[in-house]
């Protein structure tokens, strides 16, 4: 074969690279098989791409090893989950992981805009249309990057374990909470836990000053009630970036970053992810 065949040759493989999936990671996330864990699952093969619930799953390599790395949600059922690999020869395997059982205790609220937890018709469009918006962003998928898996705190403060919690407003029951919140000054710095790029930023009636930030392969995280936003659509950013400061705007009883991770498009809890 001469230099020319080789390079043609080569040029090949580039050009067919891209139809393998296949990313290689650095760390993986701590596996935990419970509402709002992450299933981390070694395929046995080499699987082109992976669905759980009809959502897109993330695959990685890591350490000569295929994993399917799997959000879970709050409210999923305890017992055996089924997920579908497609595999690169066309054919579809059915792969198996076990749920076990979490016990999230219950938290009451109190909050003195009562507009805040019985929202008025006006506010009713509002949050249906910022919710839409929200959960759109929350099933993009970012081929371009490869997930980083080792986190940084994006706020020095003092951290709740309060993901999971059954949240009570004003003693009506209302959804868990589906992040870690971070009790610090308004005007602490936020920063980038890892690197990725912003999605979307905008203001929304619970969550306030809010960044939605991408960082691959249906990796995603969330900010809220920021008092301000130093990023915008399109920013891309490195860990330890800073992207804004603490707020209380939104829904809230004090300062505090809600921070929440998203994987196929699931609220899992953000601890499984912090390595400081
Ligand atoms: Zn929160």
């Amino acid at each position: 074969m001469g230099l020319k065949q080789l390079l043609l040759s080569g040029l090949l493989l580039s050009v067919i690279e891209p139809l393998c999936a296949a990313i290689s990671i650095g760390s993986l996330p701590d596996s935990s098989m419970v509402p709002g864990g992450v299933a981390v699952v070694p395929t046995g093969t080499e699987a082109n791409s992976g669905s759980y619930r009809d959502e897109r799953i993330l695959l990685a390599d890591f350490d000569g090893e295929q994993y399917a790395i799997i959000g879970i949600p709050l409210n999923a059922s305890i017992g055996t989950h089924q997920f579908a690999l497609e595999l690169a020869d066309g054919r579809r395997e059915l792969l198996q992981f076990s749920i076990e059982d979490k016990e999230y205790v219950e938290q009451h609220i109190t909050i003195t805009n009562e507009r805040q937890v019985n929202p008025n018709a006006d506010d009713m469009v509002r949050i249906n249309r910022e919710s839409a918006e929200m959960n759109r962003a929350f099933t993009s998928w970012d081929d371009s990057q490869t997930p980083v898996f080792g986190m940084r705190a994006p706020v020095q403060g003092v951290r709740s374990s309060s993901f999971g919690l059954k949240r009570f407003f004003n003693g009506q029951p209302r959804n868990p909470h589906s992040g870690m919140d971070i009790a610090a000054d308004e005007g602490t710095p936020i920063y980038a836990p890892a690197p990725g790029v912003i999605l979307t930023t905008g203001n929304y009636f619970f969550n306030g000053n809010t960044i939605i930030l991408d960082h691959g392969h249906g990796l995603i995280s969330l900010y809220c009630h920021m008092n301000t936003i130093d990023v915008v659509a399109g920013t891309v950013v490195d860990t330890g970036d800073q992207i804004g400061k603490v707020g209380q705007t939104g829904r809230v009883t004090g300062p505090h970053l809600h921070w929440s991770i998203n994987l196929n498009n699931t609220r899992v809890d953000p601890a499984l992810f912090l390595v400081d």
